[in-house]
């Protein structure tokens, strides 16, 4: 509603929002909306949101047309218009003692000045703060206003406020009464008495903030764990809301949810960090894990090739010595000799392999066991390795067989010599 396009229905120009009316940039009337039917409202399942939609659909319109400059035709009136500009910025300002000391020697029969007075008599700035007036507003300034002014919508509106007024006072001296029984109510101990009887109370004055507040109130009292912050939201969408309007438990109560939730979300905070941090700790460990299990494997690749290549200098020295007794001995004695040479190493060094192939082995082992529950056991480093360990094994399986096939010829070759 606050930003429909409203054309001032005096001049057609564009109106402006401010709080609770609608201003006309050229020619200075306003547009009242005021409640002016009772709401009705689902107490129980109200949510801000809706209530202020209902507040709205609720509301009338009232114009006041006031003309805030003469006709300058000397210069006498052009300080009658400075004084009326100095005026209104007072009272906007609620300088209201201010308004009467500028207005000074501007006399009575100008309309815009009386406006000025009587508004600042009763201590408002607008017509719409007037509006929310709990008195009777119609002293002497009220009465000298209405009578001189000639725009008849004014007048009716004008009119219309005051009753309004004397309205609010009615039901706001009705609702304090009322608030008083609930208080004795639950002074005395009683619990879905009060309840009930403050959500009746919303229903019948669901414009009236202190209702709200005295609802919301007995709720805090009798709920040590009842979040009040939707019942504040709805006070503060009533027209006559004031934090002086917000009972003492619900303000405690306030205080203590927002401190609650700021140590839950300084509780949340924490477990995100912590649960960073642990991440990149866990990540920093795999990594270095990662980095142990390539060296470890590339010392079991090293050592297993190592063997391998040893146990096929067996086989290549058996060939020596089988080469060397069929041709005879003399001229091919260094042949045997390299032959068992090659032999006698390779049995030595593909034995002495065992051990670093072992231990290499058994550290990838290891590490991928730690590794295994973080990484896909399929398709990563844990199936490699397992490939790896496959073809190790059976390359090192044909050097073995190759190996005696070797020693067999080094037997073989000896019978020979
Ligand atoms: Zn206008």
């Amino acid at each position: 509603m606050k930003f429909v396009d409203m054309k001032c229905s005096s001049c057609g120009g564009q109106m402006e929002y401010a709080e609770g009316y609608y201003r006309c940039k050229y020619c200075g009337a306003i547009m009242l909306k005021i409640i002016d039917a009772k709401i009705d409202a689902d107490v129980e399942h109200l949510d801000a949101e809706e209530f202020e939609r209902k507040l709205e659909e609720s509301k009338r319109s009232f114009l006041i047309r006031v003309d805030e400059e003469l006709k300058v035709v000397d210069a006498k009136t052009a300080i009658v218009n400075k004084r009326l500009q100095n005026a209104k910025k007072s009272l906007e300002g609620r300088n209201y003692e201010r308004v009467f000391g500028d207005l000074e020697g501007v006399t009575d029969d100008i309309p815009a000045a009386v406006r000025l007075r009587f508004l600042a008599s009763v201590k408002v700035k607008d017509e719409y703060e007037l509006s929310l007036c709990k008195f009777d507003i119609k002293n002497d300034w009220y009465r000298k206003f209405v009578s001189q002014c000639e725009d008849e919508e004014t007048r009716r509106s004008y009119e219309k406020i005051a009753e309004i007024c004397s309205l609010n006072e009615t039901l706001d001296k009705e609702l304090e009464g009322e608030l008083k029984v609930i208080r004795e109510m639950m002074s005395v101990g009683l619990k879905e008495e009060p309840l009930a009887y403050a959500k009746q109370i919303c229903s019948k004055y669901p414009q009236l903030c202190k209702s709200w507040g005295e609802y919301a109130s007995v709720k805090c009292q009798l709920d040590p764990d009842y979040n009040c912050t939707a019942d504040l939201e709805i006070m503060k969408k009533c027209p006559d809301y004031k934090w002086d309007f917000v009972p003492i438990p619900v303000r405690l109560r306030r205080e203590q949810v927002i401190r609650r939730e700021e140590q839950n979300r300084k509780i949340c905070e924490e477990k995100i960090r912590a649960e960073a941090l642990e991440k990149t700790q866990l990540d920093e460990r795999l990594n270095k894990n990662l980095e142990e299990y390539k060296k470890a494997k590339k010392t079991f690749i090293w050592y297993s090739v190592l063997r391998d290549v040893f146990l096929f200098l067996i086989f290549a020295g058996g060939l020596m010595i089988v080469y060397a007794g069929m041709k005879g001995l003399e001229e091919l004695e260094p042949l045997l000799a390299l032959g068992m040479f090659l032999q006698i190493g390779g049995v030595i060094v593909s034995f002495i392999c065992i051990g670093p192939v072992w231990e290499s082995k058994k550290e990838c082992k290891a590490i991928l066991s730690y590794l295994e529950p973080y990484y896909d056991y399929r398709n990563t480093v844990c199936a490699a390795f397992k490939k790896l360990k496959k073809i190790l094994a059976l390359l090192t399986i044909v050097f073995v067989l190759i190996a005696l096939v070797g020693l067999a010829l080094m037997v073989f070759g000896l019978t020979k010599v």
